[in-house]
C-alpha cells in the first residue's frame, strides 16, 4: 500500500546532496538535517549543531571590513585591531541575515534554511528519473530532533519508493519507531563507557546501546554501526569493549571504522567555538586497518567505505 504523507511538514536543514555514492547503498540523495543534541569534541560538522539558522564569519576572507561593518544594525560586525570582527555576544542571528545577504567578499556565509518534505521530493526526482534503482540518507546533525519532519520525509521517501537511510548518533529514544520505515541504520558508537561518552559528547551512552540492540533485531532494516576512532578518545581498550558489546550481535550488524579528520576546523573558528583537536594528527590509515583486522578477527563484518 503506498505510504501517506505530509508534503507541506517544514524543517530547518544545512543543504542537501544529490546523485552522490556516499553514505549509503548505491546512487543517492543526503539530506543535511540542523540541529544536534550532542557537542563531540571532536564534530567535522559544528554548523549543524544549532538548529536555528546562523552565520559562519571567515575572518582571513574579509575584504571590504568597513561595508561589511555597515551591514549589522546590531554593532555585532566590528573594526578592531586594525581588522573586522564578529562580536557574536551582540549577534542575535536576526532574521534578515543582513551580514551574509549583503557580503560580497565571501567572509559570511549564512547555513540553514526551511524546506518542506515536497521541496527536497521535488529536487530529488531528476536524480530519481536517472536511476531506476535510487536513495536518500537523512543526515546531519542529528535528524531524529525534528522528529515530524524526519517521519513525514521517510514516509515519503516509501511513497516514492526510494531507499531509506539514516545517519543517527542513537541517542532518541523514538528511534525505534522509524524502523519500519528504514532500510539502514547507520548509527554511531563513540565510546563504551558512559562517563566518557559524557565527557566527549555531553551525554551518556545508555540510549545508544540501546538503540543498536534494538535496530539489530529490526526484522527488515539493516544496522551499520559506525565507530570514529579518535585519538586519545576511544584506541585500544575501548575498542575491545566495543567487540564485546557488539559480538553477540554481530550476524546482525557490519561495521565500519572512521578515521579523524580535522576538515571541519575552519568552521569551528568561524562559529567562534575553541576546537581542542587543532593540533591532534589525523588517524594514520595503519591504526585504521588494525582496528579492522581486530574487529574482523573477533568474527565482525567491517565495511570500508
Ligand atoms: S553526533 Fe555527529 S553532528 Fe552531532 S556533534 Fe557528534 S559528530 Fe557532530
Ligand atoms: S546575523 Fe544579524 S545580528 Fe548577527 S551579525 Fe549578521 S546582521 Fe548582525
Amino acid at each position: 500500500m503506498e505510504q501517506a504523507y505530509d508534503g507541506t511538514t517544514r524543517g530547518i536543514i544545512l543543504d542537501t546532496g544529490h546523485g552522490t555514492l556516499r553514505d549509503g547503498p548505491g546512487w543517492r540523495s543526503i539530506v543535511y538535517f540542523k540541529g544536534c543534541n550532542f557537542k563531540c569534541a571532536w564534530c567535522g560538522s559544528p554548523e549543524t549543531w544549532n538548529r536555528a539558522p546562523e552565520v559562519l564569519f571567515y575572518d582571513d576572507r574579509v575584504k571590504y571590513p568597513e561595508r561589511l561593518s555597515a551591514t549589522c544594525a546590531r554593532g555585532a560586525m566590528r573594526m578592531q585591531g586594525g581588522g573586522l570582527q564578529m562580536d557574536r555576544a551582540r549577534c542575535d542571528a536576526c532574521k534578515a541575515f543582513s551580514c551574509a545577504r549583503c557580503c560580497a567578499d565571501g567572509s559570511v556565509e549564512l547555513v540553514g534554511r526551511e524546506v518542506t518534505v515536497q521541496d527536497i521530493i521535488h529536487d530529488i526526482q531528476p536524480f530519481r528519473r536517472a536511476h531506476s534503482e535510487y536513495g536518500v540518507t537523512l543526515s546531519g546533525g542529528e535528524a531524529t530532533l525534528q522528529w515530524d519532519f524526519y517521519m513525514e520525509l521517510l514516509k515519503a521517501c516509501r511513497a516514492h519508493r526510494l531507499h531509506t537511510a539514516v545517519e543517527t548518533n542513537g541517542s532518541s529514544p523514538r528511534l525505534p519507531e522509524s524502523f519500519p520505515l528504514l532500510d539502514l541504520v547507520m548509527c554511531d558508537l563513540k565510546h563504551m563507557d558512559s562517563a566518557e561518552h559524557r565527557r566527549w559528547t555531553g551525554h551518556g551512552n545508555e540510549q545508544v546501546l540501546e538503540n543498536i540492540r534494538a535496530a539489530a533485531r529490526a526484522p527488515d532494516t539493516d544496522l551499520r554501526v559506525r565507530i570514529p576512532l579518535v585519538p586519545e578518545v576511544n584506541g585500544g581498550p575501548v575498542l575491545e569493549r566495543m567487540i564485546e558489546f557488539l559480538l553477540p550481535l554481530k550476524d546482525l550488524l557490519d561495521v565500519e571504522i572512521l578515521g579523524f579528520h580535522r576538515m571541519g576546523a575552519y568552521k569551528w573558528k568561524a562559529l567562534g567555538r575553541p576546537y581542542q583537536f587543532s593540533l591532534t594528527q589525523e588517524t594514520p590509515q595503519n591504526e585504521i586497518e588494525q582496528a579492522i583486522m581486530k574487529m574482523t578477527g573477533a568474527g565482525l563484518c567491517v565495511v570500508r567505505s
